[in-house]
């Protein structure tokens, strides 16, 4: 059941960690573990650097730590993801740190694992306790942080191709949580420059809205109102070069492609994502790999069962991927 969470953000409301009562274990890595220590030393029970989200990895930690009062996440989704595993199997207070707001695991229940090097979900635990430090954050690179716009962004493809599943296949849909996912989407319009900037006004943004999002997301019963075929394309570059990205680098160019082959305000979607800084060019891929990507949708979508959208009413040929490559920026950095 869908837990509100208890978010507290400022600058060095990281400091408030020190106070926490009981047994402290820490789950992080060695840059935002080193950025806290400079704002603020501080020596907890357990220090605990995470290396990977495999699952056996996460496994043999939980059965390896101490026993513990409270687990910290601090860091960026791995760290998030690994406190959030160890609390699920312990039943023990939590409380969570993002050092990145690149993506949405410090808001969901959901924990991302690696079996066999695909990406699993598992676990149960709605982070009750957040702790938005915008001097650790602003800390990151920018360009990551950017990138927590896209699963905020891609409710504009998402809603289309929800919509479109519903009038061609009797899909359930929610007006009301359309509206509701509208709101999300025009709130990050609005604060698109702030979000680009990584003030504390754009990282508070996408904590806000990403609360917004899993909340009735949630309700709702699955992501259909924020996934569309935008992250249909983003799972195909993976699939086809079986490299790793950064997410909001995959769905930028996902909402910028399908939103031209939704007929669905494509300019207004592209000027959105790259005002908020999303790298919709997907700087580690080649231009033949973003082809590539397009022109075998179908495809893919077939072979992986995916759920239905434009990719299945659309008429992908030559003409629709070329003027999607002619809307990328210009001189690519390679
Ligand atoms: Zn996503």
């Amino acid at each position: 059941m869908y837990k509100a969470p208890n978010i507290r953000s400022g600058a060095g409301i990281v400091r408030e960690l020190k106070h926490l009562p009981g047994r402290v274990a820490v789950m992080t890595m060695d840059i935002p573990w080193a950025v806290m220590q400079e704002q603020c030393p501080w020596q907890p029970d357990h220090v605990h650097m995470v290396a990977d989200m495999d699952l056996e990895t996460v496994e043999r930690l939980e059965a390896a730590l101490p026993q513990c009062d409270v687990v910290v996440g601090l860091g960026g989704g791995s760290c998030c993801d690994t406190a959030k595993y160890i609390a699920w199997k312990r039943g023990c207070r939590m409380v969570l740190v993002p050092s990145i707001v690149s993506v949405d695991a410090p808001l969901t229940n959901m924990i991302a694992v690696r079996v066999d090097k695909t990406v699993n979900y598992v676990g149960d635990i709605f982070p009750e306790e957040l702790l938005i430090d915008h001097d650790l954050i602003q800390r990151a690179p920018a360009e990551l942080n950017r990138a927590g716009a896209c699963d905020i962004a891609s409710i504009h493809t998402a809603l289309h191709d929800w919509k479109l599943a519903h009038e061609n296949n009797g899909e359930p849909y929610d007006a009301a949580i359309a509206i509701l996912a509208t709101d999300c989407l025009n709130e990050l319009d609005r604060n698109a420059e702030e979000v680009y900037k990584v003030t504390p006004k754009g990282i508070d943004t996408i904590i806000e809205l990403y609360r917004r999002e899993v909340k009735f997301c949630t309700e709702f019963g699955s992501s259909r109102p924020e996934e569309g075929a935008e992250h249909i394309v983003a799972y195909n570059i993976e699939h086809l070069t079986r490299r790793h990205f950064v997410h909001g680098d995959l769905v930028g160019f996902g909402i910028h492609a399908i939103s031209m082959l939704q007929n669905n305000r494509a300019a207004w979607a592209t000027d959105l994502i790259r005002r908020c800084g999303l790298r919709y060019d997907v700087p580690d891929a080649s231009r033949d790999e973003l082809r590539q990507a397009l022109t075998s949708l179908k495809e893919f979508k077939a072979q992986a069962g995916l759920f239905y959208s434009v990719v299945d009413a659309g008429v992908i040929d030559r003409e629709y991927v070329e003027s999607v490559m002619a809307g990328l920026p210009e001189s690519p950095s390679r």
